[in-house]
């Protein structure tokens, strides 16, 4: 039986020769933990696997780092470099009379230039171009990891909508502080972002946490994720200290509505756009189209933010494997706002949530 990594080497290989790359060059970013298992270090010594579509891959990396990687021999070799040697040099050996290559979105331009001047023929274009679609089709194995670091989130998730993370009295900085922690007492190796806006906070989505107080009457947008065994959780769930008006009681059940039919719109062969438009629809439907202000969702996997993007002008069906968030919000500026966000997974069965946490207006004891 093949691991999932060689699998994803074959896809590559594929891909790359349907799309004319005869040598791929990873760097920083995603593409390289998602083929090797090693991340590089975003430094100023040069780590890039070299992998022509005819020959076996190579891990150039400083040898200092060497120790890190874990060699897998029927995947790729390593090769350390020593300080006194150009890696540049030693890429541009191994891509040899190859010309057609593709590179790290994220690869530093210091290396990009260097070796545009060592292979000046050379037709460089983005690796995501041959990797980004592969990615975005999650294998069993990656689908268990996004599960887990879901269900990691849930926990947390959980105890805010239960009231048991308190709000009123504590600034934003000290409620996601408190956040950041319980992901990382659940299991999370990292957190990526957690998200509180309260009161007029609350109605802009990506408000960073400030000093400013909680106080009673007001929405709570809790947007948080962080990284679990190498893929990303990814959760929104919006609180209401104390009775909410009937307003926003009125807003929250259309953002509701809207949220549930575009996770069950999300089946096999179902546009991407399409599950954006229905959110927007239901959205627009009852007056708040201008307050809906961001695309529906995104994939996630190794990264909180990559393709498929579920936003109009995405043609894509979605197929098997495909994970990604939906995440409308109605946002009133200067009053509140709310969104509610689930990470789903589309599977033959039909679109499978891995977040189960209650999406009901949860209002807290204040
Ligand atoms: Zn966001
Ligand atoms: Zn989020
Ligand atoms: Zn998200």
């Amino acid at each position: 039986m093949t691991s999932p990594r060689l699998a994803r080497l074959e896809r590559v290989r594929a891909a790359m020769s349907s799309a004319g790359v005869d040598c791929l060059l990873l760097s920083l970013g995603a593409d390289l933990p998602w083929l090797t298992g090693y991340t590089a270090m975003p430094l100023e010594r040069l780590t890039m696997l070299v992998l022509p579509a005819d020959a076996d891959a190579t891990l150039v990396i400083a040898r200092l780092e060497a120790p890190r990687v874990a060699e897998d021999p029927s995947a790729f070799t390593v090769l350390g470099w020593d300080e006194t040697e150009d890696p540049v040099e030693i890429v541009a050996r191994l891509v040899g009379t190859r010309r057609h290559l593709a590179i790290s979105d994220r690869a530093w331009a210091t290396f990009l230039l260097q070796l545009q001047s060592q292979v000046p023929d050379a037709q460089l274009r983005a690796a995501s171009t041959v990797t980004g679609p592969l990615r975005a089709v999650k294998d069993a194995s990656e689908v268990s990891a996004l599960a887990a670091a879901s269900s990691a989130a849930d926990r947390v998730a959980t105890a805010l909508v239960e009231g048991d993370i308190s709000l009123v009295g504590r600034s934003e900085a000290e409620v996601s502080d408190d956040i950041g922690r319980r992901l990382v007492a659940e299991g999370h190796q990292r957190v990526n972002f957690a998200i509180v806006g309260s009161g007029p906070n609350s109605a802009s989505p990506h408000h960073d946490a400030t000093s400013r107080v909680i106080g009673p009457g007001e929405a709570v947008v809790c947007d948080f994720g962080g990284t679990l065994d190498g893929y990303c959780s990814d959760i929104t769930r919006t609180v209401f200290t104390g009775d909410p008006p009937d307003e926003f009681r009125a807003l929250y059940s259309v953002l509701q509505e809207a949220q549930a039919a575009a996770v069950a719109a999300a089946s096999v062969g179902t546009p991407c756009e399409r599950v954006d438009g229905v959110a927007r629809d239901i959205i627009a439907g009852a007056g708040y189209g201008q307050y809906f202000i961001h695309r529906t969702g995104h994939g996630i996997g190794l990264e909180e933010h990559e393709d498929p993007y579920i936003v109009g002008g995405n043609g894509q069906p979605l197929v098997p494997g495909h994970a990604f968030s939906v995440e409308p919000g109605i946002y009133l500026p200067g009053r509140y706002g709310a969104r509610i966000e689930d990470i789903v997974v589309a599977t033959d069965e039909g679109p499978r949530a891995l977040n189960r946490v209650d999406h009901a207006l949860a209002v807290v004891e204040v």
